[in-house]
């Protein structure tokens, strides 16, 4: 139980909350209701689990906090991204099996999206084309093995390896060494995404209520969900908070560190942003603590990285991101920012996405260690699967052995940016 309740807050000022195609306005919970499935948490994870659910014809709730997509959800860098952070652990645990589960769900949650985008008439800017950058000679080795382990599953056919002088062709900038274009990767619209498939859900007759932070779960055959004026019983809950989560930490405590990590917009760019990056790929650079950027759909740089570890915010966050920007793109060095903002991603220590269960009825799925845009649709179809009976592939992922730091969260996050200062030594020496 929480020890009180929250105040709902609006989005964020964010490019996305400024270009929303149309907010959301579902009501509070009141009152009882009674159904399948209750969803706690309506950002991707949670909507996506709604909506999944609602298409396999379970009775659902979706109760959110604040409002659709308001997490991190609807403030990330918009960047559609296969695979799953923590792979390395994750075949480390499960050998050859895990190996084949990570392949065959590597670009799933990119499938799904673009499914629905098609299926429900979502527009969010939706575009194919994505690079990931070397800063550093060395780190051409990760991406040429990356490469080869794509054709080995005959996922290489529209990739293409560039060298340094290929690449300046892609992007105006000689700030790195080659790079590898992915061609089922893209990039999106996040906001417009999460209410396009919350909308979506609430056609097929989900019951979406916003305004309503969950301060309470009675544990049960039949468990009880509750927020200040209103309570839903269904058959199975699905905890869906992300990193905002701060339900049932008696149980969940240790596993999932909120860290921050900040975007800037600038104002639109015109010519220049084709001249920059002509193809509009969506870009991630190799540091282990990494930049990342696109062209919005009205040209404008969105430029976001630099997580923060220690779970401060940063006073002036144009002020930290621009000069890094600058440094990769001079030409951007006196355009005006129009927005900055910032949200939590969930760190989980061995980077494996927790997926889980706190009793027979009781899901959670959280942590994708900044990479949910896909994942979080992965982890939805996994769990919805769990909750109609096909457990397969959720019993792999409750078995994953996790780290837990049984300690507060600020002195977990004090751990975790000492941690990082180590990579970011890490990224200089290299
Ligand atoms: C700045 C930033 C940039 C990122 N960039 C990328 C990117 O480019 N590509 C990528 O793949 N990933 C990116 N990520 C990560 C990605 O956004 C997340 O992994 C993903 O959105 C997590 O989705 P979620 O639904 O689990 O959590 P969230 O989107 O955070 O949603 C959780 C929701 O639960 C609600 N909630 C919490 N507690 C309660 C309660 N008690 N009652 C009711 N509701 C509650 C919250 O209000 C919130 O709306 C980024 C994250 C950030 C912050």
């Amino acid at each position: 139980m929480l020890n009180r309740t929250p105040e709902p807050e609006g989005h964020c000022a964010s490019y996305y909350a400024a270009t929303v195609n149309s907010e959301s306005n579902y009501p509070t919970l009141e009152g009882d209701h009674s159904v399948d499935v209750c969803v706690v948490g309506g950002g991707f994870s949670g909507v996506s689990c709604a909506l999944t659910l609602a298409e396999r014809g379970f009775k659902v709730a979706l109760v959110e906090a604040n409002k659709i997509g308001w997490g991190a959800s609807g403030r990330n860098g918009g960047q559609l991204i296969g695979g799953m952070s923590g792979s390395p652990e994750f075949r480390r645990q499960f050998g050859e099996d895990g190996e084949k589960l990570l392949w065959s769900i590597h670009y799933r949650g990119n499938e799904i999206v673009e499914e629905r985008v098609a299926k429900y008439g979502i527009d969010c800017d939706l575009k194919r084309g994505w690079i990931s950058v070397a800063n550093k000679p060395s780190h051409m080795k990760h991406i040429e093995d990356d490469f080869k382990a794509h054709e080995k599953h005959g996922l290489g056919s529209d990739m293409e390896l560039l060298d340094r002088e290929a690449l300046s062709k892609v992007l105006a900038t000689d700030a790195y060494h080659g790079g590898l274009v992915y061609g089922r990767n893209g990039h999106l619209h996040p906001l417009n995404l999460c209410i396009g498939e919350a909308n979506a859900a609430s056609n097929l007759g989900v019951a979406i209520f916003e305004g309503s932070p969950v301060t309470a779960i009675e544990h049960g055959e039949k468990p009880v969900v509750s927020t200040a004026r209103g309570r839903v019983t269904a058959d199975t809950v699905i905890l869906a908070g992300g990193a905002y989560h701060l339900l049932s930490q008696d149980r969940l405590n240790g596993l999932l560190f909120p860290t921050g990590s900040y975007i800037v917009a600038t104002e639109p760019l015109g010519e220049l942003a084709d001249e920059i990056n002509p193809r509009d790929l969506a870009v991630c650079d190799t540091n282990l603590i990494l930049d990342y950027y696109r062209l919005s759909a009205d040209k404008r740089m969105l430029y976001g990285g630099r997580c923060n570890y220690s779970n401060r915010e940063p006073r002036d966050i144009a002020g930290s991101i621009r000069p890094r920007m600058a440094q990769v793109f001079p030409q951007l060095s006196g355009k005006k920012i129009d927005y900055a903002w910032g949200g939590k991603i969930g760190i989980i220590i061995n980077r494996v996405p927790a997926i889980g269960r706190l009793e027979p009825n009781v899901f959670y799925l959280q942590g994708y260690s900044g990479h949910g845009v896909n994942f979080a649709h992965v982890a939805s179809e996994i769990v919805a699967d769990a909750v109609a009976g096909t457990m397969e592939r959720f019993d792999v992922f409750e078995r994953v052995k996790h780290v837990r730091i049984p300690t507060t969260r600020w002195l977990g996050n004090q751990l975790l940016a000492l941690g990082m200062s180590y990579y970011r030594l890490r990224d200089l020496m290299s």
